[in-house]
């Protein structure tokens, strides 16, 4: 992950947001790059769910909605999550996301009885060397010496919300030198508040929208009205969303503003909703392999019924195998038809659907595929990032690091050198070729060094090709070099045929 995070501010991806003040957690700026990828993903999957297909359309709905609807939603009652704190560091901790496991020790003299003593709390994350490094505290709290803590029994660990408050007392915090300084597991609200128009009181309190879906369920009878469309459809939307994560952690996969895509598929209350599920299932993992995403790294995790809100019929997230552990990429949920329900009770307006063909009414169920942006974005670049060994200008094998990006994905898609920057008729035909290429895809320009250092430059940021103007293209045959990213092989093709091939690369022809 420090890697990547190093990477991103370095060329231009990822900044820390408000960075000249220090930073500010859980919030990120995309720059020059960044912003490319991001928008990139964005394109390609409007590209996908809403002018690839009939029976889905957009929507760009507002951020902060009529207080109402999180009251209909159910995020005012129960949208938080469990929180502990820690009364020696103070630090403060998503309770479902810290463990609890048993430290047993065994006398390293042959025979001797383990025993137990205490509960070490780590976060989901930590590696099994942190936890047996942290298990070791709570040793030599018990001043006790040539004692060998039982490994396999670190297994048997527990969400730390779901242990009594008698055993808070024998558990040493993540963190903690001590046990004994995690408070009890409380709600902590996750909605932003604000207030809207000039007074500041409890009427005027509205929230920062937590998820888009709910815009999409507001203005599901306009869509009806307005539109073509006709059960089964969707609605889909891609906007910015805001928790007040407790822990926002691992760069940009939990932020406190991020940005979600979010489609409400609404089909017949008897459809077959099990296939419907497995269908979206199935394309929502083609659709990450299409951006990039080796489909080894993407798993399925279904939700255990006992799990699931009392309205959802199912749920499966896909997670992919970030660099802090395989953990939710999307979700995937057939909800029922609760939105609708809630909000016909709560706004009082009639939110049914007439269906012309059955000649019935009634309130569409809904599968919720909700895909994160900057999740995707973090997972592009953990699959697209590698380190090879290339030769350098001399031949001799020099690293390099490359972002093998999908070239639908990539911030650029080619980059244009002159041979060398004092030949004017050299620069001046690149920057006709140049020109001529960026009327079409972000191009690069670059005529500053060593050709194989400009090479490296674009392997780094994912340009999957580099085109070289040298003295064949003025002198002889119009010709130049494109260079491909990933092979480094080099083809030599007509000027006036660059496009054409770009374009086959692409798809687009
Ligand atoms: P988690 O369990 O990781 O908190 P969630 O189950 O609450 O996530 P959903 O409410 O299902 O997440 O949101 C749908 C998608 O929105 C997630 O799969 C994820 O891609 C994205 N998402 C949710 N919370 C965040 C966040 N804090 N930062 C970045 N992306 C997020």
């Amino acid at each position: 992950m420090e890697t990547l995070v190093t990477l991103c501010k370095r060329r231009g991806f990822i900044f820390l947001s408000s960075e000249i003040y220090g930073g500010y957690a859980g919030f990120f700026d995309y720059g020059p790059l960044g912003v490319e990828l991001k928008n990139n993903i964005k394109a390609a999957w409007w590209k996908d769910f809403v002018h690839g297909r009939d029976d889905i359309v957009g929507l760009d709905s507002s951020i902060i909605m009529h207080p109402r609807t999180w009251e209909a939603s159910g995020h005012v009652a129960g949208f938080s999550d469990p929180m502990t704190d820690c009364r020696e560091t103070k630090k403060r901790y998503r309770a479902d996301q810290i463990f609890v496991a048993p430290v047993w020790v065994a006398e390293m003299v042959a025979g001797a009885e383990a025993q137990f003593i205490g509960n070490i709390a780590f976060m989901e994350d930590a590696s099994a060397d942190e936890i047996l490094k942290r298990a070791k505290v709570l040793r030599d709290v018990a001043d006790k010496k040539h004692f060998k803590v039982i490994e396999e029994k670190l297994a048997e660990k527990r969400e730390f919300d779901t242990i009594p408050e008698a055993e808070l007392a024998s558990i040493l915090g993540p963190d903690a030198t001590k046990p004994g300084s995690l408070t009890p597991a409380r709600q902590f609200k996750l909605m932003f508040e604000t207030h809207v128009g000039a007074l500041q009181d409890a009427s005027s309190v509205a929230y920062l929208r937590p998820e888009t879906a709910q815009g999409i369920f507001n203005n599901y009878k306009n869509v009806l009205d307005t539109g073509r469309v006709k059960v089964p459809f969707g609605i889909a939307q891609i906007g910015k969303a805001f928790r007040n994560e407790i822990t926002p952690r691992n760069f940009v996969f939990r932020c406190r503003e991020f940005e979600q895509m979010e489609i409400e598929y609404f089909i017949q209350p008897d459809a077959d909703w099990k296939s419907l599920h497995r269908q979206w299932i199935d394309t929502c993992i083609d659709w990450f392999v299409s951006i990039g995403l080796p489909r080894e790294a993407i798993k399925e995790d279904v939700h255990p019924q006992e799990k699931l809100a009392h309205y959802a019929k199912a749920c499966t997230d896909l997670s992919f195998k970030f660099p802090h552990g395989q953990q939710e990429l999307e979700g995937i949920a057939v909800r029922g038809n609760f939105d609708l329900t809630q909000h016909q009770q709560y706004s009082g307006k009639n939110l049914e659907y007439f269906d012309e063909e059955k000649k019935a009414k009634y309130l569409p169920h809904v599968i919720e595929p909700s895909f994160g942006v900057d999740r995707a974005v973090l997972a592009v670049l953990t699959a697209a990032y590698d380190e090879d060994e290339v030769p350098n200008d001399k031949g001799v094998p020099e690293k390099r690091v490359i972002l093998r990006f999908a070239p639908k994905v990539a911030p650029y898609k080619v980059a244009v050198f002159p041979l060398l920057k004092n030949k004017p008729e050299l620069m001046e035909r690149a920057q006709r070729i140049y020109k001529k290429v960026q009327k079409r895809w972000p191009a690069f320009w670059d005529a500053a060094g060593a050709i194989g250092r400009r090479y490296r430059r674009q392997d780094e940021i994912g340009t999957p090709w580099c085109i070289t103007i040298d003295f064949d293209t003025i002198e002889k045959d119009g010709t130049v070099t494109i260079r491909d990213r990933d092979t480094t092989k080099q083809v030599r093709i007509h000027e006036d045929e660059v496009t054409a091939w770009i374009a086959e690369k692409m798809g687009e022809n």
